[in-house]
């Protein structure tokens, strides 16, 4: 990046920090004063997609509008790291640099990074294929390090985990999180693998996200996970709260996806393998449902992900 635009990163940077400390003291009032103070002092051609989006986020009220004011119940190191690395380096300052990568190479550069640190799971589901593979394919820590490392040189701030059970890495994880301080981390979970001590190391780094993965209520859930599972990731979530953290309850997103994919007239082969099933029997019966349903399904779930909703109840989701 070249001088100015070091200079304005660091601008723009320097008024957010000080708008964030402004928007401890009354979030929902003053989220709309910040964003209105920093249109009348930050140039007028500096980050304009990114700022179009914040300021129609707080227009509608929506589901970014309620996760944004849902991060003020988190524990507060958490949530500076989480506008540090999400909003600034991710999602405004990433997003630049990832435009000027893109124009400079002629190709698309993600704004967000998959990878599987494992294919082994402590969990054997039925029709998975995690199961099956065992613990065999791991991604070094120093692969997994490089590949963060070559992501942040085109842009990329924001990595997520999926698997096998990423955090059958817990160690690597953590690690990743505390060298790049500066990026954001989500995981696809089971829940299972989430402990005391666990939830202190995600204190300690502030700058991962647990997305755990359910199937339905107890009886679906555990029917596929295993007897006690729904348990005990009711029992990973109160942890998560006592710590003044928060989780991602992806429920069904698996569903939703299938589903989507199926509407769109993708073969059931190709959602099968999407879906990493061993066997596409599954991905029929389990996943793949009629398009109205696909339709709640997506719009429950993002409305669930989005509004970091409280605790499982005992009986209900
Ligand atoms: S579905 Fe997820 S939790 Fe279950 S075995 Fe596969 S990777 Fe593990």
């Amino acid at each position: 990046m070249d001088f100015t635009g070091k200079v304005k990163q660091a601008a723009l940077a320097a008024i957010i920090n000080q708008g964030l400390a402004y928007l401890e003291k009354d979030p929902e009032a003053n989220l709309p004063r910040l964003m209105a103070l920093v249109d009348r002092v930050v140039p007028e051609n500096w980050y304009v997609s990114q700022r179009a989006g914040v300021r129609s986020a707080i227009a509608e009220k929506g589901n970014w509008y309620q996760l944004m004011l849902k991060l003020y119940a988190l524990d507060p190191g958490v949530r500076n790291a989480f506008f540090r690395n999400f909003v600034l380096n991710a999602s405004l300052f990433g997003s630049a640099t990832q435009d000027e990568t893109a124009a400079r190479e002629g190709c698309n550069i993600p704004w967000a990074i998959l990878l599987d640190p494992t294919s082994a799971c402590n969990l054997h589901c039925t029709g998975c294929w995690a199961a099956e593979y065992g613990n065999k394919l791991n991604l070094t820590f120093e692969e997994l390090d490089s590949i963060i490392t070559q992501g942040k040189a085109l842009g990329t701030y924001m990595y997520i985990f999926t698997g096998g059970e990423p955090l059958v890495r817990k160690k690597d994880v953590i690690a990743l999180c505390e060298k790049h301080s500066d990026c954001e981390f989500l995981s696809f979970t089971n829940g299972t693998l989430i402990d005391e001590d666990f939830c202190r190391e995600m204190l300690r780094v502030k700058n991962f996200v647990p997305a755990i993965s359910l199937e339905g209520f107890e009886d679906a859930n555990d029917g596929r996970r295993g007897q006690g599972v729904y348990e005990k990731v009711r029992q990973a979530m109160a942890l998560l709260k006592a710590h003044g953290l928060r989780h991602i309850r992806f429920h069904d997103l698996r569903h939703s996806c299938a589903s989507l994919l199926l509407k769109q007239g993708v073969p059931m082969k190709q959602i099968q393998e999407w879906l990493g099933h061993s066997d596409i029997a599954t991905t029929a019966n389990i996943y793949a449902h009629l398009d109205s349903q696909s339709k709640q399904l997506s719009a429950a779930t993002m409305e669930q992900a989005l509004a970091l909703p409280e605790e499982l109840p005992k009986s209900r989701w």
